[in-house]
């Protein structure tokens, strides 16, 4: 019988840094801390390697300090050293990498979206193995988030492996299958991979272009897949047997409305005259109009990028007005044409006291936003998680999702009869088109203004489901410890 205790060690290699306050890292900061910590909490000993970009908030680090070790690392036909940082941020050891290369790759005032993405990943990718090979470390897990670190897998199996460092298996989470890292096959072998060898179909070989596919590459070199789609079904299914979707939680101690710092008033499922005081308070310090309290208030937080619906995200604005409600959008978008669209839309409806449009990044107004509204909207065309509805439910804001992904497992209607009543917590809608929409924002209205009493019950139940990282955080214990054992039973035998 394998025990699984407290010195099994789990690594995860991650690329952002929570808290930045940057439109495109989106939600994986989140989840790479939330899983890290929730795993901690139950005895692992989980650490974690990042490069060290020059735009991380350092006051989110704690003890940050360089160590007196320089770790050489193979690129491009040379060898270059990094600086290794430790610190901690939010309770979780954190490695950070700083290469001594002359393409500064990540010093960027950037995360990512840089034209040598390809070339900086497999940096990372390369020294953050080679730390770990350095430091001698027993590691049981190797935990790579997203195409960026996918580089492991291959890297660890062709190269490390066979110099004795194997007590390790791989999990790869793509969390986004929309972005897969592709690039020309010769540019693998920046960081040692043999092109030869991985350039086919049945490795790394994009299975459309031709090009070198890395998260292709971490689907089939990985013991442990998580979350999936987009182009990659073939590879996925290939790879079924270790391939396993598991929703993410969220940070139940961030996003807790009975403690939240930033609301102006705290509030429960059992007190919802909170809840009520931080919609009024928001209405007045966004300009809205206050005098019909009836109005239900919508509101949208999100990255403005085409995954996330854009022209029904637009479409939902002008049918909630159309309603009779208000609406708030807060959004930030990496692409200039996008935020230039909505800027027009803000510009045009700047008169409209019934709207909002809030065009940055704003991490305070996000948690006044979500206590403060009535119904939440995530209109995506796809979406592998989402961390939004969740943190909506949390605070009674009561989700109207596109069925897709991560939301239709996480929100089902609640006409829906076909779904057990526990289950309903929201509403949602199939199709793309700006009409399904509109009638499932409709059939929401109508149960806010003529149904208070059973809309007052959805909220309190949407704000009692756990979110928390705790079932998620069992659900990869099980997954590790089988890869662990199976690694075992083979070595023994
Ligand atoms: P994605 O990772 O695709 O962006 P998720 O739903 O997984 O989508 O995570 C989004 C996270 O980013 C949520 O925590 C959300 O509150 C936050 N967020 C998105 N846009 C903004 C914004 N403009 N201001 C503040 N927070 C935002």
């Amino acid at each position: 019988e394998m025990a699984w205790k407290r010195d099994d060690r789990i690594c995860e290699a991650y690329f952002a840094c929570r808290g930045a306050k940057e439109s495109d890292v989106g939600g994986l900061a989140d989840v790479v801390a939330g899983l890290g910590k929730a795993l901690q909490t139950k005895g692992h000993l989980v650490e974690i390697i990042l490069p060290k970009y020059d735009c991380m908030q350092l006051d989110q680090i704690t003890n940050l300090k360089v160590l007196d070790v320089v770790i050489k690392s193979y690129f491009d036909g040379n060898l270059f050293s990094n600086n290794v940082w430790t610190g901690t941020v939010e309770g979780l050891p954190v490695y950070f990498i700083e290469p001594q290369h002359p393409s500064k790759f990540f010093w960027r005032a950037q995360y990512y979206g840089e034209h040598d993405d390809f070339k900086r990943y497999s940096y990372f990718s390369r020294a953050a193995l080679e730390l770990l090979y350095q430091s001698g470390k027993k590691i049981d897990i190797i935990h790579c988030h997203d195409w960026q670190t996918a580089f492991v897998a291959p890297l660890y199996w062709d190269i490390y492996a066979t110099r004795g460092f194997n007590s390790a298996r791989i999990c790869f989470t793509c969390h986004n299958f929309e972005y897969q890292g592709t690039a020309p096959a010769p540019d693998l072998s920046y960081c040692g991979l043999d092109v030869e060898r991985l350039d086919r179909a049945d490795r790394m070989q994009d299975n459309a272009h031709g090009r070198i596919n890395v998260a292709k590459g971490g689907i089939v070199y990985s013991n442990i897949v998580t979350t999936g789609g987009h182009g990659l079904q073939d590879t996925l299914k290939m790879h079924s047997r270790k391939f396993v979707g598991i929703l993410n939680g969220i940070d139940t101690e961030t996003w807790n409305p009975s403690t939240d710092r930033f609301l102006a008033v705290q509030y429960s499922a059992t007190d919802l005259q909170g809840k009520a005081a931080n919609k009024t308070f928001l209405r007045k310090q966004l300009g809205l109009n206050t005098e019909d309290t009836s109005q239900p208030l919508v509101a949208c937080i999100t990255r403005l990028v085409p995954q996330k619906g854009l022209h029904l995200i637009r479409h939902a604005i002008y049918k909630t007005a159309e309603l009779g409600g208000q609406f708030v959008l807060l959004g930030s978008s990496p692409v200039p044409h996008i935020q230039r669209e909505f800027e027009g839309v803000a510009d045009q409806l700047q008169k409209n006291n019934n709207i909002r449009i809030i065009l940055k990044y704003d991490e305070a107004l996000s948690h006044c936003i979500y206590a403060a509204s009535d119904m939440f909207i995530i209109p995506s065309m796809f979406e592998p998680c989402g961390l939004t509805q969740m943190i909506a439910m949390r605070y009674g804001s009561v989700p109207i999702v596109r069925k897709t992904g991560g939301l239709s497992d996480s929100v089902f209607d609640f006409d829906d009869e076909k779904i057990p009543v526990e289950l309903r917590n929201g509403f949602t809608f199939a199709r793309t088109d700006e009409q399904d929409l509109s009638s499932c924002l409709e059939r929401a209205f109508s149960y806010y203004s003529r149904k208070p009493m059973v809309w007052k019950q959805l909220v309190q139940k949407d704000m009692q489901i756990d979110f928390g990282w705790d079932s998620p955080a069992s659900q990869y214990e099980d997954l590790y410890q089988s890869a662990v054992a199976q690694a075992r039973g083979v070595a023994q035998t």
